[in-house]
Order: structure tokens, then sequence, then C-alpha cells
């Protein structure tokens, strides 16, 4: 953030505190852990601790530091935070961020943050080892989400953790970072909120234009077909029914009776075109297909934002991509 970006030519933030230097116990926790977490595992290698002079370096930018678990999440809070603040994703794009491993490099991107952002609802516990003892702010972002549960396989009953994909939780996520943000930059808060509200009516928008979409596809069509099932929240919005091969990615996956069911099901109901998404293999869902005269009608994303150069790379982009695909192709 340069400076003539800052109103009246002042660093609005003159009175914030400083993020760097009380956090320093906060630098210092993160890399511990990291360092602890490396030598219990055994398995991430050697780790540098004596590498001080990045903490001065980084006192140059009095940007709030947030790290979140995965990217969705990383740019919901670039939308909110604007210029006021620094996000780094613990995972990059493309990674199951169910069961994630982080390895030292991703830690360290995201050490010394002020804000800790995650999902919940057990899909991204693997952060709380790393934080568990800082005294990093931490917020998770599906706090009020009632829960749907997964209805198959060892996770059965458990919360289905992709409460984002439906647009009216995923405003609850973007106003619940635009509250955190607040509680941490109290300066920022007029700017948080307004960025946060104007984010939440293009999602509206987008959400009015999908189930204007969905209207329009036949009854005995509204079936969305998937490799995980991750689009419960989704479906329930739309009015969609929802199959899926397997309920939770760390679930085993496409197991010869799963894809049986699944093939039984496609077959019967004459549903024309199924779905994978982009973080997982598609031979099982391309079986289900050559076996039923269905077709896998295109890659969805649920769990991770492309790259910026790909189809993907915001929230927004993200659900307004599904929703065009899924709309088209049960429709056609
Ligand atoms: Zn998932």
């Amino acid at each position: 953030m340069t400076k003539s970006h800052l109103a009246g030519g002042r660093n609005p933030r003159a009175g914030r505190r400083r993020p760097w230097s009380p956090a320093a116990a906060v630098v210092v926790a993160l890399v511990t852990a990291i360092v602890a977490a490396a030598c219990t595992t055994g398995t991430w290698g050697a780790v540098d601790v004596d590498d001080r002079p990045r903490f001065a370096a980084r006192e140059a930018d009095d940007r709030v530091v947030v790290a979140t678990t995965f990217t969705i999440l990383a740019d919901m809070a670039r939308r909110v935070g604007g210029d006021r603040v620094r996000v780094e994703s613990v995972t990059t794009p493309g990674a199951d961020v169910h069961q994630y491993e982080p390895s030292v490099d991703d830690l360290k991107r995201v050490e010394g943050a002020d804000l800790v952002v995650s999902n919940g609802l057990g899909m991204d516990d693997w952060l709380l080892r790393f934080i568990d003892g800082t005294d990093a702010r931490h917020v998770i972002t599906s706090e009020g989400v009632d829960p749907l549960p997964v209805r198959s396989g060892n996770y059965t009953g458990r919360p289905n953790p992709h409460a984002w994909m439906s647009p009216d939780e995923g405003a609850r996520y973007i106003r619940t970072i635009a509250r955190a943000l607040t509680e941490v930059d109290p300066e920022g808060a007029e700017g948080y909120r307004a960025r946060a509200e104007g984010y939440v009516a293009e999602l509206d928008e987008l959400a009015s234009r999908a189930r204007a979409a969905v209207a329009a596809v036949p009854q005995d069509r509204r079936v969305l077909v998937t490799c995980e099932g991750a689009f419960s929240y989704l479906a329930r919005d739309l009015g969609l029914e929802e199959l899926y091969l397997w309920p939770v990615n760390s679930e085993s996956q496409g197991l010869p009776r799963q894809v049986t069911a699944l093939i039984d099901e496609v077959r019967d109901r004459e549903i024309p075109a199924v779905f994978c998404e982009s973080t997982v293999s598609d031979a099982a869902m391309e079986q289900v297909a050559d076996e039923t005269g269905s077709r896998v009608a295109g890659v969805l994303y649920v769990d991770s934002l492309s790259a910026p150069s790909g189809p993907v790379p915001t929230y927004l982009d993200l659900l307004d991509h599904d929703l065009e695909i899924i709309t088209r192709e049960l429709t056609s």
C-alpha cells in the first residue's frame, strides 16, 4: 500500500497499534509451534530458527496481516480488507484442504498474523495445533451456520463443512470477517463494513440470477450429481437434489460400491449430466457417465479457487462458474 492512496495524504492508522510490536510474541510463538511440529513429525526437514531479520523487515508494513486456511477465505478477506490488509492462505490453489498437512514453508508464509481465519465445521482443524498457545486472534467463519449433516459414510452425522457454497451462508462469512477485522483494526471499521455490504450485495445479485436459472430447469432435471457431497448447502438454497460418489473428500473416494450405486441412480432417472470437482480425480465419474449414457459435463470448483489466471480466481467467480455450468447442462 502506498501512502499516496491514503486519505488526505496522512496515514489514517497513525494511532493504531502497530501489529508487529506487541505481536512479536505471536511471531515467536508461531515460529516455536512450527519448529515443534517439524521436530515432532520429523518429516518436514530442517527449520532455520535463527531467522530474526525478517521481523525487522516487516516493521515497515503496517497492514493487518490475515492468515486463512484456504483460498476462498483469503479472497473474502482481501475483498473486505481492501488495502488495509495483507492476506496469505496456508493452502494454495488446487490443494485438498481436508486433512491438509502444512509444510514449514506454508506456515512461514502466515507467521506473525494478526488474525487467523478458518472455516470450522471440522474441515480445517489441522490449523488448530499451530495457533494453540499463541495470542493470534482467531475467527471461525462458519460460526452461526446451522450445519447440515454428512448423510453417509464414516462421517455420518458430522457437520458438512462446505457452507460457503451457499450464497446466504457466504454472506454470513463475509460479515463475520468484517467484524473480526474491525476488532483487530477499529479505525478501519467503516471501510470494512462498507466493503462487506457491497460484496454481499453482489452475492445477493448472483444468488437471484441462480434461482431464476434453476426455475427454468425442468423439475425432474433438478438433480446435481458430483464427486464429493460438497454441494449440500447450495442445493438446499436452490431447491436441487444432491447425489454424489462420496460424502467428504477425506473419505475413501470412488469405491466400487459407490460407483455402482450412483450408476444405478443416474441410469434409472436418465440424468443427462454429471460433474466432478477440480481438486479430485474424475475417473470414477467418467465410469458413471460411460455406463449410463450421461456425460461428465464440466469441472466444478468447491474447495479451492483456481490460480489467478484460471477460470475462478475469486469466490464470486467460483459460484458464478459453477451455477452457470450446472443450470446450462441440466437444461440442455
Ligand atoms: Zn470438500
